[in-house]
């Protein structure tokens, strides 16, 4: 072999490591940029560490060396501005004094006026307390508090709205945050972890502890970006691409250098509880094997489902390991943890007898309990009713207990898993076979469809919690501790995903089981009825085959046509109305449209109208039914999604379109917008006729008072 091919085939075997993009490829505006702008000037705050700080007159930190990397692989040459605040130095950004920003979150402001890249870091902010503090549990008691918050910070104004009862005070830095905090002048300082866990341990503040988390995820904050001046996007392409080139050992050396405890959460536990840990060095987790979508073990032995979601978090969070313990069913699972062979019960519910082993952490899931019933089953509206029926429940679950207790009449039979339980339903030998709504509508869609459907409703939900065993009080308090610092947008994330990803599989369900799912976790269920599962099925199936034909849609964007969305939406609107669910709709104009045609051309317009289309899909759930309802006119439909819904979807479209730039066939980079009408679903003789009629009286008055804008549907009395 010559040694061209032996260099050759070296290379080649190197490639899968080092990756076929080593290089920056940079367009021609990029390129014309960098010629412009020899040295790039970057911020840098004084001492907002371990992101982004100066000590001895040298910028520091994770993000500060994240922008040297980069900078490197881009071969630019950079320069930090610092001594400013983050204030001053958004005011010198403003001024163009600095050309890049970095460790910034988004907030609908700043998005207006500036040009911010894709996510480099999550960024969540917590509230911090003294470590004696007792009477704040949760952001319901900052009510009358003091709070530090750091001025000019994305997320200060957000606070301020969001809890106008606390007293807020400005401060220019994270650290004299903290030491108002410490010192008592506040009692809750407003930052993040990281920063204040680094801060802490540099100027020896011992006596602080993290309350919890704070959700501000619906208002932007949930990432740190870099960012330019709206008119120079180039420059954030340039750090864009080279951040691509990052291998994953350069990011992970870069993140052990400033974040030591990264894993661990050392601020939200005690000394006491971190030493249990320690020493503790592994959980064990008594789990039911059989229980999904929730829990199970598949195949394979994996762990899998929505509490297995829920417990990377919590095992990130400790830093020890947390191992399933195999069982063949819940009863053998619980025989376990009364035998002390585990030491938590991933997912149960507290009652009388399992509290002689184990204690229990307030509910993180909630769920209605739901009865299963052969097809010719009327629908049963109280339960109490059924004298003398058997109904089967698995045995070993909380409510076998608590429903026996409750309904003396029902006679209950145990039953080995779900599987058994419907199966004799099917057979005969149990009138009904009670469960969570989740696990039946899975169980029923994956093998007893047309055989079984749900025919009645319990009051009683199934609150569940974590069970730790009751001879280990540090750990009860670890797991509460992380219950109660859990997002309520992660656990909606998780159960979303799950469901989503389950279900996807049959596409005759979907719909409806995302209906009566997002019902009920929406919290919903106490106002629909379930109905006879078939007849609404029926349906699904008409609007499914429907859904298929291409004669429905329109041909320049894919998207469904007018005649189509007509027919549709009245089958939707139906069945909002019969399952009193919320359902909205937005109608869109692009502006000016005629000018945009008359300056670029036809074909231009043309491949606005698809980007538009494009937009709209990336912006809607599955659920959501986008049509095109006229040359430049679009409807979005969204089931289940109420007024004050549909305007933050609006106006996140508004902005997201005003952002865009659309380059035409001859090189033209054309900038649109769009007007935005929103109308929702009111009372029972609503058709989609008057919701349309309504959404476009809204769209004219959004045209009327200068476009560019949402506008709402208010009623005329
Ligand atoms: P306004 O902002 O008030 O909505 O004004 P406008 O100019 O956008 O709206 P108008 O309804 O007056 O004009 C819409 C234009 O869209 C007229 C028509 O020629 C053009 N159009 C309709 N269908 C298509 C199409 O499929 N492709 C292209 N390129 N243009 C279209
Ligand atoms: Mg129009
Ligand atoms: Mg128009």
């Amino acid at each position: 072999m010559s040694k061209f091919f032996a260099a050759l085939l070296i290379y080649l075997l190197l490639l899968p490591v080092t990756g076929f993009s080593s290089e920056l490829i940079l367009s021609d505006q990029e390129k014309h940029y960098l010629k412009k702008h020899p040295v790039i000037k970057v911020s840098n705050e004084m001492d907002w560490a371990p992101f982004d700080f100066v000590k001895n007159g040298v910028p520091k930190g994770y993000s500060v060396d994240l922008v040297r990397l980069l900078a490197q692989k881009a071969g630019i040459k950079i320069k930090f501005v610092n001594g400013y605040s983050w204030y001053e130095l958004m005011e010198q950004f403003d001024k163009r004094n600095i050309d890049l920003m970095h460790a910034m979150s988004k907030s609908e402001e700043r998005v207006k006026k500036y040009h911010f890249s894709q996510p480099y870091m999550p960024w969540r902010l917590s509230y911090i307390l003294r470590d004696n503090e007792q009477s704040i549990n949760s952001p319901a008691d900052f009510k009358g508090k003091k709070i530090a918050i750091g001025k000019g910070w994305s997320s200060t104004k957000v606070l301020k709205k969001r809890y106008p009862e606390a007293i807020f005070i400005d401060y220019e830095t994270s650290l004299q945050m903290l030491q108002a905090l410490s010192s008592g002048k506040v009692d809750i300082d407003i930052d993040n972890m990281l920063v204040a866990n680094y801060l802490a341990t540099e100027n020896i503040i011992t006596n602080i502890k993290q309350g919890g988390f704070l959700d501000l995820q619906d208002a932007g904050i949930e990432s740190l970006h870099f960012a330019s001046h709206k008119d120079t996007p180039e420059l954030v392409s340039i750090f864009e691409k080279a951040y691509e080139l990052i291998t994953p050992q350069e990011k992970t050396s870069l993140q052990k250098r400033w974040f030591v405890d990264n894993n661990k959460n050392t601020l939200l536990f005690s000394k006491p509880e971190t030493a249990y840990l320690e020493k503790k060095k592994i959980i064990t987790m008594c789990v039911d094997p059989d229980f999904a979508p929730f829990e199970s073990l598949d195949k394979n032995g994996q762990y899998v489902g929505i509490t297995a979601d829920f417990f990377k978090i919590f095992q990130q969070e400790i830093g020890i390991p947390i191992k399933p313990l195999k069982t063949r069913t819940w009863t053998e699972a619980i025989q376990a943890a009364k035998n002390r062979q585990c030491d938590i019960f991933s997912l149960a519910m507290e009652t009388e007898d399992r509290k002689q082993y184990m204690n229990f952490t307030s509910p993180y899931l909630r769920f209605p309990l739901v009865m299963a019933t052969r097809m010719d089953v009327a629908f049963i509206d109280d339960i109490r009713r059924l004298k003398k029926s058997k109904i089967g429940i698995v045995k070993g679950y909380a409510f076998n207990e608590i429903i026996r207790k409750k309904y003396p009449n029902i006679e209950v039979v145990d039953v080995e898993n779900i599987n058994d339980g419907l199966q004799k339903v099917v057979n005969g030998e149990l009138f009904g076979f009670v469960e969570t709504i989740a696990s039946i509508s899975h169980a029923i869609q994956r093998d007893f469809v047309g055989e079984l459907k749900i025919a009645g409703k319990f009051p009683e939900k199934w609150a569940f919690s974590i069970g730790v065993r009751n001879d280990a009080p540090l750990l009860l308090n670890i797991f509460e501790k992380m219950v109660k610092a859990l997002p309520p947008a992660t656990s909606q994330k998780i159960i979303n995903k799950y469901i989503s990803v389950r279900y996807e599989q049959k596409p005759d369900y979907r719909l409806l089981i995302w209906v009566l799912v997002a019902a009920a976790i929406l919290g919903f269920f106490g106002l629909y009825h379930y109905r006879k599962l078939s007849k609404i099925n029926k349906q699904l199936h008409i609007l499914k085959d429907n859904l298929q034909e291409q004669a429905n849609r329109d041909p320049l964007t894919g998207l469904y046509n007018r005649r189509y969305f007509h027919n549709i939406a009245n089958d939707l609107i139906n069945l909002a109305h019969r399952e009193k669910i919320p359902l909205s709709i937005i109608m869109v104009d692009i502006d000016f449209f005629k000018k945009i045609n008359d300056n670029y051309g036809h074909a231009a317009g043309d491949i606005i109208i698809q980007r538009m289309a494009d937009i709209m899909l990336d912006f809607i759930r599955k659920s959501d039914i986008v049509a095109r309802i006229g040359g430049e006119e679009f409807v979005i439909l969204l089931p289940n999604t109420d007024l004050q819904g549909a305007v933050k979807l609006a106006s996140k479209l508004r902005e997201q379109v005003a952002e865009e730039t659309v380059k035409t066939t001859h090189g033209d980079h054309v900038q649109f917008t769009i007007s935005l009408g929103v109308a929702a679903l009111e009372n029972t003789d609503t058709t989609i006729d008057t919701l349309l009629n309504n959404a476009d009286k809204a769209l004219y008055q959004a045209k009327h008072s200068g476009k560019n804008r949402v506008n709402v549907y208010k009623p005329t009395i």
